[in-house]
């Protein structure tokens, strides 16, 4: 097979190997590393349909990590996809009412980062090693909640890494701190930083382009790495369920063999569904791609009007992983639908940091018809919620629900009969309160932990490992510290 290179939206890095992407993460001139071409193949979805996810995970991995040999893909994907996720499917199809759920968060976490953070641990050691890269790699996060959590249960234990995870000590629901601060593994490590989010994630930046921070830590052997969504390390992991999923459709003959399906996604960082259409285009029979938004509707205004603004209120939701002004992996469809042209891209980027808004061409928005955007307010959101529960006892996490209520404005307005999945990206068990309350009032003044027996009785569903007796074990991080010490609370940890 030709060997596929990755290059820099930005157009200064090009030519990288897959492995070199990944261990880089973020390219230097600001870009995000993209495939150079999405692989031309004839997929046999008629062979692929009896396969389990794992097999279909090193298949479509092999077309895109073009270095890596099928023993290093399968190591990674049989290390990555094992009895950590409480179902052996993986990714299991559910169908509700007509229509399917494909349920995303039976990993260790919960919620669907886990589809990424389980196996981007793998690629990333892999691909150091391929390079010659002795050193630890240490992972740098900072948190707003889930991600961090997905990440140190990703890493935990993985050979030649730390990990070091920063949230802001007041910012995250008690069961996000209480699942951080009672991660076991050797190699983790927990901060509360006395501030918010973004002086976090500040810190951890700062600490990436400090050369002379990062050469003192090259000299004690580590080398400084991000597991941020932006890597393309956890992009194309996320290809997969949807190839798998079309799979599965077809074996459970609700599709015939060609016939397309939509897919509706609960959509912040644009990762998700960004892979949903690299599916597409690698041959999965996808009509629509629902880009579903909470009240932070940046991404329904932009596909509406080809103005990308982020000069608006933040609002806070029930979906709080959706809370985003700024999606950083639209930065790709940019980049493809403006004919790979780093100079048109660079001049929207430079718009969108200066001025918080651009507006593409046209003719970049003709290309743009496969996403069709809808957004769900609070109200409708919960409406969802509890209009699930009682047709089909069937209990949505709010960023599910969001995709839900999006498809069913979406069919209030277009008649299609297209079958559809809905991408459920977290489990009602990581935001019990929330999916409750939409339900019914009376569970407003009850606390998170007890709620987790209530929603149980509901649903008939277990309690999942990730929350089950959560307020009884062991707290084992409490380093608390300003920005300011950030650097030396991570010199404390790796030289001791
Ligand atoms: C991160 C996240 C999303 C948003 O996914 P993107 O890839 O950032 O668009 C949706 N739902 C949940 C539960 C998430 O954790």
């Amino acid at each position: 097979m030709r060997k596929l290179l990755y290059n820099s939206t930005r157009g200064k890095e090009v030519g990288l190997t897959a492995s070199e992407a990944i261990v880089k993460g973020l390219a230097k001139d600001g870009g995000l590393f993209v495939p150079s071409y999405i692989p031309m193949v004839d997929i046999d979805f008629e062979s692929l349909k009896d396969k389990p996810y794992q097999e279909i995970a090193c298949y479509i991995l092999g077309m895109f990590l073009t270095d890596f040999t099928d023993e290093e893909i399968k190591h990674c994907v049989y290390s990555a996809y094992d009895n950590k996720f409480d179902d052996d499917k993986i990714a299991p199809l559910v169908k509700k009412d007509g229509l399917f759920y494909l349920e995303l968060f039976h990993g260790s976490t919960i919620a669907f980062k886990d589809m990424a953070l389980s196996i981007l641990p793998y690629l990333l050691t892999t691909a150091a090693k391929k390079q010659g890269i002795t050193k630890d790699i240490v992972i740098l996060t900072a948190t707003s909640g889930d991600t961090g959590k997905a990440a140190l249960a990703g890493f935990s234990d993985v050979k030649g890494t730390k990990i070091i995870v920063f949230y802001p000590k007041s910012g995250v629901s008690v069961i996000q701190e209480r699942q951080m601060i009672t991660s076991e593994g050797s190699n983790t490590h927990v901060v509360g930083i006395t501030g918010n989010f973004d002086d976090a994630q500040t810190g951890v930046k700062e600490i990436f382009n400090n050369d002379i921070y990062r050469k003192q830590l090259e000299d004690k052997g580590y080398q400084l790495s991000s597991a941020n969504s932006i890597n393309i390390g956890r992009l194309l992991p996320q290809i997969v369920y949807y190839v798998y999923t079309y799979a599965k459709m077809l074996k459970n003959e609700e599709i015939k063999t060609g016939e397309s399906i939509n897919v509706v996604v609960p959509t912040g960082n644009f990762g998700n569904i960004l892979a949903a259409y690299y599916a597409k285009k690698l041959g999965t029979p996808i009509d629509k791609l629902i880009c579903a938004s909470n009240d932070n509707k940046v991404l329904y205004d932009f596909f509406k009007t080809g103005t990308y603004d982020k000069r608006r209120e933040f609002i806070l939701t029930i979906s709080p992983s959706m809370d985003i002004l700024i999606s950083s992996n639209l930065e790709r469809l940019i980049y493809e639908i403006s004919g790979e042209n780093p100079d048109m891209l660079n001049n929207f980027m430079e718009k969108l940091e200066s001025e918080g808004i651009y507006t593409i061409t046209g003719e970049m928005k003709d290309k743009l018809v496969d996403f069709h955007p809808e957004f769900a307010d609070y109200v409708k959101t919960k409406d969802a919620i509890k209009k699930e529960y009682t047709n089909t006892n069937y209990i949505l996490d709010p960023h599910t629900a969001v995709a839900k209520a999006a498809y069913d404005s979406y069919i209030s307005k277009i008649t299609d009969e297209t079958k559809t999945v809905i991408i459920s990206t977290a489990s009602p068990y990581k935001f019990t309160k929330s999916s409750l309350v939409a339900i019914d009032d009376k569970f407003k003044n009850m606390d998170d932990f007890a709620l987790l027996d209530e929603l149980n009785k509901m649903s008939g569903i277990k309690i999942p490992m990730a929350v089950k007796n959560i307020d009884q074990r062991k707290i084992i991080h409490n380093t608390v510290c300003n920005k300011e010490d950030m650097q030396q609370v991570i010199l404390d940890f790796l030289i001791k």
